[in-house]
């Protein structure tokens, strides 16, 4: 569990990042509340404030018998989601990936406010909105279509042959995206920073357990990963730690 954050202070924070590069973030909910996004499962998640039940909302096969549930929890969230910016922790780790100082980003998070802070190499393993497919002929629609379809029509229906649209967000009863890929970038990597992630939806909650390179988790609260050699532990403000984290990396020149 989390202790104090003596464990680990922003300046050795920016010497992990520097002196090992290869930095993968695994980033949950906690990045994407300060941005206005209310996390799922939290006090204010959405699936409580708005009575979404998550069990029928993501259930496929509740969609396939009536997809209106999901599309309309999806207009309450991609009306709200298309007004956001991206906080400062998401457009520190694009600035670490301009600075070819970080592999890729692993989240879990369906906002992809990572895409929107203009990072590249983003691995969603509960997939996102970014991309949709038609469930009949395969076509796939980008976002801005989606959004269109979804302030105009109560289930989005394909152009081309009148199937049933789904976003690429993964559903309960369908595998996670890309995990293979997650666990080998956490292999390759030089730095795994867990941020904003309780550590408690599996599998990527597991991915820390295999890191070979020092952990480093920022999150509000506990967390479900044991104490080891090389983690570390920071119950902090994601923004504040970073804030923190980019000035000093600022002080030393061509970082
Ligand atoms: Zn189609």
């Amino acid at each position: 569990m989390g202790t104090t954050m003596n464990d680990m202070t922003p300046r050795f924070c920016a010497d992990l990042i520097r002196e090992n590069g290869r930095v993968v973030a695994l980033t949950g909910a906690g990045i994407s509340t300060a941005a206005g996004i209310p996390d799922f499962r939290g006090p204010q998640g959405l699936y409580v404030t708005r009575q979404y039940d998550a069990e029928k909302v993501f259930d496929i096969n509740a969609f396939l018998r009536d997809p209106g549930p999901f599309y309309e929890f999806s207009r309450d969230f991609l009306a709200k989601v298309e007004s956001l910016e991206p906080t400062f922790t998401h457009r520190f780790l694009t600035e670490l990936e301009e600075l070819d100082l970080l592999l890729c980003v692993v989240t879990q998070n369906i906002d992809f406010l990572h895409q929107k802070a203009g990072s590249k190499g983003v691995l969603s393993v509960h997939g996102d909105y970014w991309t949709s497919h038609c469930l009949a002929c395969g076509l796939e629609i980008g976002f801005e279509l989606l959004c269109l379809k979804v302030r105009s029509e109560a289930i989005p229906l394909c152009d081309a042959c009148g199937g049933l649209i789904k976003p690429d967000v993964v559903f309960f009863g369908e595998a996670v995206k890309s995990m293979s890929e997650a666990a080998e970038a956490v292999n390759e990597a030089g730095l795994l920073l867990v941020l904003g992630s309780s550590l408690t939806v599996y599998p990527s909650a597991s991915l820390p357990q295999h890191a070979r390179c020092p952990v480093v988790v920022v999150n509000r609260g506990d967390v479900g990963l044991e104490q080891g050699p090389n983690r570390y532990f920071v119950d902090a403000d994601l923004d504040e730690f970073f804030g923190e984290v980019s000035e000093i990396m600022g002080e030393v020149e061509d970082f």
